[in-house]
């Protein structure tokens, strides 16, 4: 990913405005597209730019506009959430979009040095802040979360969250910890979890998760022994599932959502 030093009126490119975790979108709930001269509405050209990748050949360019009020010329144009951006989207568009928001997270979070307080800049050639006092360098980070579902008999264990809303069942998930394998964190959790302990834990797939920065990395494991026991302060409730008594669970485009289909063969 590449700092860009200015911005070309003549390129064409899609465009991924961002301001506060949103990003602007067109009257057809599409991104903006096209050259720069033609984008309707007033900015400040000197804020941040990178290359974040392409799509279709076309480069996506973020413009991370900060906190700058923008005042939209063309009633058609809007602001849209992450998540919601996210659940509308094709999945190539949706994962640079989380990829436009992070780099951008990034930036905000990462104007001056956490080792000796003084300003940061950014580096050319990579998503990189370095500090102009001290030499230290920071990257964006990402914070990974293993996400897993338990087997047993051929039903799935499934789990209301105290941070779920309303009443979605869903895998078991939680964040790696320091000095700690994948494999490790999915046996720890479940156990903290649930009470349970599992075996053959195998990789399934991973997804990014841009709030705010996560990196979803899912497995499958075997229920080996023990008798479901929630802990109260993180779940509600949790039991074995199968095709034929499923509660609500998590929207399309989710890999908590992959799992379950793919070990209940619903697809
Ligand atoms: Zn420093």
């Amino acid at each position: 990913m590449k700092k860009i030093k200015r911005l070309h009126a003549e390129r064409s490119a899609l465009w991924f405005f961002c301001r506060d975790n949103q990003l602007m979108m067109c009257s057809e709930g599409l991104l903006p597209r096209g050259k720069l001269r033609d984008i309707d509405f007033e900015f400040d050209q000197q804020c941040p730019s990178y290359l974040l990748g392409y799509h279709d050949s076309k480069p996506c360019i973020l413009i991370d506009l900060q906190h700058q009020t923008i005042e939209l010329a063309s009633s058609q144009n809007h602001w849209l959430d992450l998540r919601a951006l996210m659940a509308s989207l094709p999945h190539e568009l949706s994962l640079m979009a989380g990829r436009a928001c992070q780099v951008a997270n990034f930036i905000r979070t990462h104007q001056f040095c956490g080792q000796c307080g003084q300003r940061m800049f950014s580096i050319a050639w990579e998503v990189a802040s370095q500090c102009k006092g001290c030499g230290h360098r920071a990257y964006p980070r990402i914070s990974p979360a293993v996400i897993m579902a338990v087997v047993k008999d051929g039903k799935i264990l499934l789990a209301q969250n105290k941070r779920h809303q309303g009443g979605v069942y869903s895998v078991l998930a939680g964040f790696v910890e320091v000095g700690e394998s994948l494999e490790q964190t999915v046996a720890r959790e479940v156990l903290e979890e649930v009470g349970l302990t599992v075996k053959n834990i195998r990789y399934f797939g991973s997804q990014p998760w841009p709030f705010p920065h996560n990196m979803m990395i899912a497995y499958l494991c075997d229920y080996d022994s023990g008798e479901i026991k929630i802990e109260p302060n993180e779940l509600i409730a949790a039991d074995w599932f199968d095709a034929s008594n499923l509660p609500e669970i998590p929207s399309n485009q989710t890999i908590a959502r992959e799992m379950i289909e793919h070990v209940l063969k619903m697809k």
